[in-house]
């Protein structure tokens, strides 16, 4: 087709450690046609016999958890310790939804004159366009829902990360799944994405990346009334109270933000302390976060690695003006290295209303509960966020209170196989993981058998 090689490289090392030619609108169709071949054979497999593929591809993704943790690694300059854990999610993820397959129940409704009964049905071809942060893990989530129920799919990674999901195409097909159930397209998101969010066979559209994209996915897939799932930006609220355990909550802190470079939709990018515990606070935060190990990723101990491209660096960079409260080291040399950035801020300032997507958190005070609440829901987002506090009633209160899909108290965890992950407000709708994705990946049928 003559088109431009697509150059993938290690962020950490800026060399090229892939050349790939990008599929286009016909390779796009291609794929379409060979999940819409594929999907009756698929629906029709017995339930049991999905779950044992899912189960299969689970342990093959075990099995295969060294080279995949080191694709993903290289690829997003993850540090390889973290690389792992995200690849044993994966595997948790397939194993969660072969378990799934038929647990996931129609009903059966009292009517008079017969028997109602509800179906869930596939939706067909699903079109599934991941992002570059966690390129398999994303992808898992959309995959084990969507092929539990029965859909068949393309899959769309990020053109700078297509390396994981590639590998996992193979392992897809080594585990019996029948060809044409997964198909991997590798090109540009305004090329195939588009394509995908367009195409009259493509049911359902599974994406995750910024607001800005998902905005441009939701508009074109109004003209095919297709189904869609949103997984958007976000800036989350850290909110700490000054009778929290301060130290465990600074202790933690840098790593709900600083992880994965803070390229992360639920970084707790904006950290709210309550303002007669900011300074003690302040120089616990500095402490911990002086002590977060950034480097070469390979390395077993690295916690924080390079950002994705020289353009996205610049992107974070031009956030921070003036001199921060603390910047951390970096090495030096080649890479896409941002340091560990902590701000003092208001709510108001850039750097606490946007998605940042790297190493830097606003410091910003309250005064009390009510002010805590008003400041975290201030936002256009509402993906995650924590609260630290040993009152454990202030604890449910504030969780209640904040228009956000996913929240932890005393801790910074998000994401749990089994537990509903998604956004409130412009952090877009629909549930991954956990039986509620299933919804997203099913229509309900109604039936009505007249008995009398
Ligand atoms: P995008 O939203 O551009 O990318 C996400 C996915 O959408 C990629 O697979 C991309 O493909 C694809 N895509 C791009 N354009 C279109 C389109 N017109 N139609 C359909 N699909 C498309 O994110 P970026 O990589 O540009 O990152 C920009 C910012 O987005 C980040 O700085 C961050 O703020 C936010 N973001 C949020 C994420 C999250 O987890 N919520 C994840 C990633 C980014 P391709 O890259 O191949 O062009």
């Amino acid at each position: 087709m003559g088109q431009m090689a697509l150059i993938v490289t290690n962020p950490a090392t800026e060399e090229t450690i892939a050349e790939l030619e990008p599929a286009g609108v016909e390779e796009t169709d291609a794929a379409v046609a060979r999940a819409k071949a594929a999907f009756e054979e698929w629906r029709a497999v017995a339930p049991t016999d999905r779950g044992r593929l899912l189960r299969r591809l689970a342990t093959l993704v075990e099995e295969n958890a060294g080279e995949l943790a080191r694709i993903e690694s290289q690829n997003v300059g993850k540090p390889i310790a973290g690389a792992r854990a995200e690849v044993a999610m994966v595997a948790q993820v397939f194993h969660f939804y072969a378990g799934a397959v038929d647990k996931h129940y129609g009903q059966t409704i009292p009517v008079a004159g017969g028997v109602d009964m509800t179906f869930r049905e596939p939706l067909g071809v699903v079109g599934l366009i991941v992002p570059w942060n966690f390129p398999l893990n994303i992808s898992s989530w959309k995959l084990g829902p969507a092929l539990a129920c029965g859909n068949t799919v393309v899959l769309k990674p990020a053109e700078l990360t297509p390396l994981s999901a590639l590998r996992l195409a193979e392992l897809i097909l080594e585990a019996g799944i029948p060809e044409g159930v997964v198909n991997v397209v590798v090109g540009p998101g305004r090329v195939v994405g588009q394509r995908l969010v367009e195409h009259p066979d493509v049911a359902k559209i599974g994406f995750t990346g910024s607001t800005e994209v998902g905005r441009g996915v939701m508009q074109g897939a109004a003209e095919t009334i297709k189904r869609v799932t949103l997984e958007l930006g976000g800036k989350s609220a850290n909110v700490v109270f000054a009778d929290a355990d301060l130290e465990k909550a600074a202790a933690a802190a840098p790593y709900a933000v600083f992880d994965n470079a803070g390229q992360d939709c639920c970084a707790r990018s904006r950290i709210l302390v309550e303002r007669s515990a900011y300074d003690r606070f302040a120089d616990l935060l500095v402490e911990a976060t002086r002590n977060v190990k950034v480097g070469d990723p390979a390395d077993e101990s690295t916690e924080m690695g390079p950002l994705i491209s020289a353009q996205h660096r610049e992107t974070v960079a031009s956030f921070v003006d003036g001199e921060p409260l603390f910047r951390g080291d970096t090495p030096n040399g080649r890479g896409y290295w941002y340091p560990c950035t902590l701000v003092e801020a208001s709510n108001q300032d850039r750097v606490a209303r946007e998605e940042v997507f790297g190493p830097v958190a606003a410091l910003i005070p309250f005064a009390d509960e009510e002010e805590a609440v008003e400041i975290a829901n201030d936002t256009p987002y509402g993906l995650s966020g924590s609260i630290w506090t040993e009152n454990g009633a202030r604890a449910l209160r504030v969780a209640r209170a904040l228009d956000t899909g996913v929240l932890s108290i005393n801790s910074n965890s998000s994401v749990r196989p089994s537990t509903p992950f998604g956004g409130f407000k412009q952090s877009g709708f629909g549930r991954e993981l956990g039986m509620h994705a299933l919804d997203g990946y099913s229509e309900i049928k109604n039936v009505y058998l007249a008995t009398g």
